[in-house]
């Protein structure tokens, strides 16, 4: 039993709110336990806080660190990259490797734009979807996230005096106050995983729909597969109605397979999003799709713009990433590890007597306490129990295993053997003793 401490970070937490609203530059930073803590470096896969404690690292800085924390090759390319120059608004060409780099990886990534957020890429490839369609709507599934964006900011949580509604009618709610009512008419919303259910739907609306945006797999929630079939299913509807086809791989994309999840599904979409595992903590983003619907933003029909897209740090960094994973070849790896954990976290669960669900493919897994055997959507996941699992992540938290506060494990390239086995270790010494 470790039981860390964290007086520092709780002193500099209570100096943070002073002068950064609730102390943190991101709300889910709050969300860490015991309380929002501060780091001074990481290497590989470990982490270090302010108060000496090493971390075991499965949080990935929510995903983005593929190559771990300070992948020496990485840090020397961006430190080589950036002395050149920092942002010239004007292009480079180290851009144009980069975006034929995608182009190899991703078949579907004919012509792209980069960004520097996820965020701002989901809604570049809405007004692309708009402006080639001349449609407006969008279609988008229960619990998937799509960024913090007003118009994609509902139906991700559900007041607890509220229901969900039927799942051909659901009920939608605001993920936060300060939404413009208006927002709430850009979209139809949908459980996921139910190709019937777009199908009626779009028998009536397919008129106004211009995007079906999914994330392939759905990793925000309960790291859920999808049905076989099911995304076949919409690339179907999506071209027989002249609707875009978005698959928003932030997550996926580099991570399940170099060539995102549309290459491991075999599964084309019109556009895709990619950021996170793109460039390794550094801010960039890509919207990227077919030569048929980029060519509205070709030809300057839709607006895309940034003072600070593809600066000379954040392109390195993505080059560096993509060549490192396709010369390192380190998926089968991962895929391997994560398995791995999951089979190790099952059988603790299961030894201890726990309801413990762990759903994903590997790269990345979930946590969830519940009776359900298996999950399919986000109304699935609502039989979780939440503050069940908040306890747990705070047990590996004080043990020195960092997960991601809704259960979530991403698998680096860092991730060696002995990490995992050290996972599992930890995990099992706390399902030993755990109500
Ligand atoms: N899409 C998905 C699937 C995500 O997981 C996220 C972030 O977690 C986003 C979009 C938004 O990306 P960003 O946080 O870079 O704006």
């Amino acid at each position: 039993m470790k039981n860390l401490n964290h007086d520092k970070s709780a002193a500099l937490l209570e100096r943070s709110k002073k002068v950064l609203a609730g102390g943190v530059s991101s709300e889910f930073r709050k969300y860490n336990y015991p309380h929002a803590l501060f780091y001074t470096h990481g290497k590989g896969s470990r982490l270090y806080d302010v108060d000496g404690n090493e971390y075991l690292d499965f949080t990935l800085s929510q995903g983005p660190l593929i190559l771990g924390h300070s992948n020496e090759e990485l840090l020397q390319a961006i430190d080589e990259y950036s002395r050149e120059g920092q942002l010239f608004a004007g292009q480079h060409i180290r851009e144009i490797e980069l975006a034929e780099k995608i182009n190899k990886l991703v078949p579907s990534a004919e012509l792209m734009r980069f960004s520097l957020s996820g965020s701002e890429a989901v809604q570049t490839a809405f007004r692309i979807a708009r402006a080639k369609t001349g449609k407006h709507k969008f279609l988008r599934f229960e619990g998937h996230y799509h960024g913090w964006l007003d118009n994609v900011a509902w139906g991700l949580s559900i007041p607890e005096d509220k229901d969900l509604g039927s799942r051909s009618a659901p009920n939608v709610f605001p993920w936060t106050e300060g939404l413009p009512a208006h927002t709430r008419d850009e979209f139809e919303i949908l459980p996921w995983n139910d190709l019937e259910l777009v199908k009626q739907l779009l028998e009536k609306n397919h008129g106004e729909i211009a995007a079906i945006i999914t994330e392939p797999i759905m990793c925000n929630k309960g790291c859920i597969l999808p049905r076989e079939g099911y995304l076949e299913g919409l690339r179907e509807l999506c071209t027989q109605y002249n609707i875009a086809l978005i698959f928003d791989e932030v997550i996926t994309g580099f991570r399940i397979h170099l060539g995102g999840a549309q290459t491991y599904f075999n599964v084309t979409p019109d556009l895709s999003i990619f950021a996170k595992a793109l460039a390794s903590g550094y801010p960039l983003s890509a919207v990227a799709g077919t030569r048929e619907w980029m060519d509205v933003v070709v030809e300057g029909r839709a607006l895309h713009a940034g003072t600070m897209n593809s600066g000379n740090a954040p392109v390195a960094a993505a080059l560096a990433t993509l060549s490192i994973l396709e010369r390192d070849q380190p998926h089968d790896r991962m895929f391997a590890y994560g398995q791995k954990l999951k089979k190790g976290i099952q059988s603790a669960a299961k030894k201890y007597g726990h309801n413990l669900l762990v759903t994903g493919p590997g790269p990345m897994l979930c946590m969830g306490f519940t009776d359900q055997t298996e999950i399919h959507d986000f109304r699935d996941t609502l039989t979780f129990d939440t503050g069940k699992l908040k306890k747990l992540i705070a047990a590996l938290n004080q043990e020195g295993v960092r997960v991601i506060g809704r259960g979530l494990w991403y698998i680096s390239a860092a991730h060696t053997e002995a990490d995992i086995d050290h996972a599992i270790q930890t995990i099992d010494r706390v399902l030993s003793n755990f109500d």
